[in-house]
């Protein structure tokens, strides 16, 4: 018997059945799948679209508040979300009518509108930091905040929690093992060292903590408020207290991420819990699906942001790249889209719905798993829930990766999928939006009590 409870053997003949199942039930998304293999790498337009529970990839046809039909016509209560993207719910009206009015106004000039100005001011009054920048992806702001982070401070190291994931930025890309830093595994083409210039050490550690930044070569904590890639893991009672309180005594900079923690309430957990980063970045449902994040700063670091971009103007006599921007980044379609996320959105009233419908799938969580006498924890952070297959919710993400058991995470999605519901794949979160009922979450438990129930009775 496994760690988790169930066996290998059961979970592979359940397996096996749910997976048979799927092939007979999406004959048009085989079909797309077979057609894909000619001109799209592995047979799909970004990789890791291949790397679900399913067989074969599941081709969606149309996605709309909290559900979405696939191209055989099936339809699922979506409790991944686009794994935050949408968050406040498939193609949000407000968001919809703004793409329809900017479609014939321009999407994009190099120049900005309006609607910057107003966005501007809206994340100023949202998140409380004073100045603002907007790029694609949460994964190019992280970037630029590093960039900024390095020439203000003149320090290279970057400190990070070991199972952190800030998006595909380089010098996030390690771990922490046996004490030392090393670099993540399975990164493809890696040429250079990158514990050079990065830090790894454990989440809640707070001699860790004091121990990495007292070397005094730290630019930089970048951190999400709560570990939300490795399963989900929180900080002890006042552990981001000591991060700030730390930061600030050995001359590091702050970088809060909340491209996922956002979840936790209006303002994200920076608001809620009254964080005080010097850096602010939050991407994916920012502005409503459409690709756009943002990073936000303190008026002190905005001061040292000029000084540093002077000194590199002359350096480069003006002519230089600052070596941050893409040519994309908050063009005209995104900056509409994010006023009227914040606007009509991202709002307070959606929040009220979102958070009590999580908290009630985390109580059914928990009362379903003592059922079945399963030593499963369940850890909650506003409209973010998450199971894991251990008895205790981790404090580090090397306990969470050590709770991982893959194969009956895809089992039990795909034995999901099959029954119309969709989680977050690679591990066991979901999301509840605007547009998701006490039905729906109903549905979820219910369909979980009988996988559960079916795999609990085979054979160990
Ligand atoms: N930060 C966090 C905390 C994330 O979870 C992610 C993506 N999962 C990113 C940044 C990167 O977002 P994107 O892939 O949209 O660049």
């Amino acid at each position: 018997m496994s760690k988790s409870g169930i066996s290998e053997s059961a979970i592979a003949a359940f397996t096996a059945s749910e997976r048979a199942r799927f092939i007979e039930n999406n004959p048009t998304s085989i079909g797309l799948a077979k057609r894909a293999k000619a001109n799209l790498f592995n047979g799909v337009p970004m990789h890791w679209m291949s790397d679900w529970s399913m067989p074969s990839p599941l081709f969606v046809q149309r996605a709309k508040g909290a559900r979405f039909t696939d191209v055989d016509g099936h339809e699922y209560i979506d409790f991944c979300l686009g794994d935050t993207g949408t968050m406040f719910g498939h193609s949000p009206d407000p968001v919809a009518r703004a793409i329809a009015e900017q479609a014939n106004n321009g999407l994009t000039t190099m120049l900005p509108g309006e609607d910057a100005v107003v966005c501007g001011e809206l994340l100023a009054e949202r998140f409380g930091l004073p100045y603002w920048q907007v790029t694609a992806t949460a994964t190019d702001a992280n970037r630029y905040v590093l960039r900024w982070a390095r020439a203000i401070t003149k320090r290279n190291v970057l400190l990070v929690f070991d199972g952190c994931y800030h998006g595909t930025v380089d010098d996030v890309m390690v771990r922490y093992r046996d004490g030392k830093t090393v670099p993540r595994a399975g990164l493809v083409g890696q040429a250079y060292d990158l514990t050079q210039y990065s830090r790894s050490i454990p989440f809640n550690d707070v001699d860790a903590l004091e121990t990495a930044l007292a070397q005094g070569d730290v630019c930089a904590l970048m951190c999400e408020p709560a570990m939300t890639n490795i399963g989900m893991v929180l900080p002890d009672p006042g552990f981001l207290q000591k991060c700030r309180e730390l930061t600030l005594k050995y001359g590091s900079l702050l970088v809060i991420d909340e491209t996922h923690t956002i979840s936790t309430g209006l303002g994200g957990c920076t608001r809620q819990w009254d964080l005080k980063p010097d850096f602010f970045v939050v991407g994916k449902p920012i502005a409503g699906g459409i690709p756009c994040a943002v990073f936000g700063v303190t008026e002190q670091v905005a001061l040292a942001m000029r000084d540093a971009q002077k000194t590199v103007s002359e350096e480069s006599s003006g002519h230089g790249h600052s070596g941050m921007g893409t040519t994309l980044s908050a063009n005209s379609l995104a900056m509409r889209c994010m006023r009227v996320s914040l606007e009509e959105v991202m709002t307070e009233s959606a929040y009220q719905h979102m958070l009590p419908l999580a908290s009630g799938l985390a109580q059914g969580l928990r009362y379903l798993f003592k059922h079945h006498q399963l030593n499963w924890s369940v850890t909650e952070l506003g409209a973010r829930c998450e199971f894991q297959f251990c008895a205790t919710s981790p404090r580090t993400g090397a306990q969470a990766e050590a709770a991982f058991h893959d194969s009956l995470q895809m089992a039990l999605h795909l034995y999901l999928i099959n029954r119309g519901i969709l989680i977050t794949p690679f591990h066991n979160m979901t999301l509840c939006c605007p547009q998701t009922s006490h039905a729906d979450v109903d549905r979820l438990i219910g369909e979980l009590d009988s996988a559960l129930t079916t795999l609990l009775a085979l054979p160990g």
